[in-house]
């Protein structure tokens, strides 16, 4: 069988700080990788409003996805085109448009084509927390979960193409013991990490004990650096990304986690490989 992986994630940038490093390691091997994409990012700040106008942010989000993606070797983007739905409680929630109005079964359907075409033996996408909580992450997952099960079913969505079955379903994992050990090592030598206690952005990260595999990714860690300069409307100069650099930087981005929530156990001594025992 064809290796092949599915991360399906809801904003521009979602792929590049999650898994960006586990993707480009395994494009780097010659495994297709197709990032499906909720929307365009377009209910985000502009960091720099020389870039884009909110009236084209959706636009610019997009192509600066498409470079993101060339960067880290992602073979193709998919793009769901639904609305950002901004931040939980913000005005964008209520759009018609917005992702977490879309109709449940509409998505499902169209990520169970893209499941059934593509074959892929891997799906990816985030946890049930979102990572921080963002409601379109939540949806996000939410989505793949109920599409990972329907692909399967030849009773379900029966024109969306022959059944096909992943091997396995990830959620994307951030250890809390990793990101404490980062957090202090940072305060160390000085550095403001008061960002990550954002009231609407809780990273509530991951026991060791629900981590399942752990990816290290050092070697592409050159690669997610400039995935996430390609998000220039959201990674400005003073964001907290942009200026993290040395030693500590590539600590924390050599290193992806994932829960394993469905489909083959990983093997003893499996750790380390999305693809272990398959
Ligand atoms: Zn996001």
């Amino acid at each position: 069988m064809a290796r092949s992986i599915l991360a399906c994630f809801a904003h521009p940038d979602d792929e590049s700080f999650s898994v960006g490093g586990t993707l480009a390691y395994y494009a780097a091997r010659g495994i297709p990788t197709t990032l499906v994409c909720a929307t365009r990012g377009e209910a985000g700040k502009i960091a720099d409003p020389s870039l884009a106008t909110q009236e084209n942010l959706g636009e610019v989000r997009e192509a600066e996805l498409r470079d993101a993606a060339s960067a880290l070797g992602i073979e193709s983007v998919e793009i769901l085109g639904h609305r950002d739905s901004g931040m939980e409680g913000a005005e964008d929630n209520n759009d018609p448009r917005a992702y977490v109005m879309a109709d449940r079964d509409e998505v499902i359907a169209r990520l169970v084509g893209y499941i059934r075409s593509l074959q892929p033996e891997v799906v990816i996408t985030f946890d049930p927390d979102g990572a921080y909580g963002h409601p379109d992450h939540i949806a996000v997952h939410h989505h793949t979960v109920a599409a990972v099960a329907a692909a399967r079913d030849e009773t379900r969505y029966p024109e969306a193409g022959p059944v096909w079955a992943p091997r396995r379903l990830y959620f994307t994992a951030i250890s809390k013991t990793r990101f404490a050990e980062m957090r202090r090592r940072l305060t160390e030598m000085g550095v403001d990490t008061s960002a990550f206690d954002r009231e609407d952005m809780p990273i509530i990260g991951q026991d060791d004990d629900e981590i399942d595999v752990t990816m290290d990714v050092r070697e592409t860690v050159a690669a997610k650096r400039a995935a996430l300069k390609c998000h220039a409307t959201q990674f400005g100069p003073d964001n907290f990304m942009t200026q993290l650099a040395g030693d500590v930087a590539d600590d924390l981005m050599s290193l992806e986690s994932f829960t394993l929530w469905w489909g083959t156990p990983i093997p003893e001594g499996g750790d380390g490989d999305l693809f272990s025992g398959l």
